[in-house]
């Protein structure tokens, strides 16, 4: 965690819960988390039938409600999909793309998701570009390769004036609800690999400040290990977000390093 970026702590709540336990959910969470450091930026992102539901009960709160995916063309013939006008018409500036459980079940390649990044981004929305390697990958020893490759082109031809609205979400595969987590070191290191790979493509200063999150089975156990971590500025929490007590408790650990360092 380094305190010149931007940390970010980015609840995922997949298909989960419904309007009702939404409006609960930001009951309980939104007044617990005002006195957090203001280093610290809360995500959530919801189902989009929960979208009007988590802005209205996060109003004047410091939580950014975000969606899930989105896709790459403006409107039309495209069933079940959702544009990123009409997430901006709710007010939703944020999007998680290229999530695994998209890339597996959705079958979405490099080449749409930078599509959905182009789109995103020229949208003026804020993006949290998903990446990690699967179990077989990682057993093969190419993990590094998978995840430039997919850093690589998720960004191809994407223009260095965007880079302050996008992070990265290193998330191998096998860790994800699993209750496997990477251990610290090997999350930093390929923390690390991913600033490398930014820096080859937009230089040093944009590497430097760019926001890199870990997610995996993080939890109330592990997540205060892991976001100290020198190249890890946050996580994005699956599990471990749904209840939004434990989601606060990992918000809490965090805060309480971004404190006792005292530049608040
Ligand atoms: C995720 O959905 O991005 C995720 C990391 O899930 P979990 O925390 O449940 O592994």
């Amino acid at each position: 965690m380094n305190r010149s970026r931007k940390i970010i702590l980015a609840s995922n709540w997949k298909m989960n819960l419904l309007p009702e336990d939404t409006k609960i959910y930001m009951e309980k969470l939104c007044p617990m988390i005002e006195s957090m450091s203001s280093r610290l930026d809360i995500h959530t992102y919801v189902p989009y039938i929960d979208i009007q539901t988590a802005l209205e009960y996060s109003k004047n709160s410091r939580i950014k409600i975000g969606a899930q995916n989105c896709h790459f063309e403006n409107f039309g013939a495209f069933t079940g999909e959702i544009s990123t006008d009409m997430l901006l018409s709710l007010g939703v500036k944020n999007v998680i793309i290229g999530h695994s459980e998209r890339r597996k079940y959705f079958c979405e390649t490099d080449e749409i998701i930078n599509k959905k990044i182009n789109k995103a981004l020229n949208s003026n929305m804020s993006v949290i570009l998903c990446v990690g390697e699967t179990i077989k990958e990682k057993n093969a020893g190419i993990e590094l390769e998978i995840v430039e490759s997919q850093i690589v082109n998720g960004l191809k031809n994407i223009n260095n004036k965007y880079l302050n609205n996008v992070c990265i979400a290193y998330e191998p595969v096998w860790a994800i609800g699993t209750g496997k987590t990477a251990t610290s070191l090997e999350a930093d290191s390929m923390c690390k690999k991913i600033r490398s790979t930014i820096e080859k493509i937009y230089g040093k200063e944009i590497s430097m400040s760019t926001s890199i999150l870990y997610g995996g089975s993080l939890n109330l156990e592990n997540a205060e290990d892991i976001i100290i971590q020198s190249d890890i500025d946050g996580g994005l929490i699956g599990g471990a977000s749904l209840n939004p007590e434990k989601f606060y408790e990992i918000i809490d650990r965090v805060n309480n390093i971004v404190k006792k360092e005292g530049k608040d």
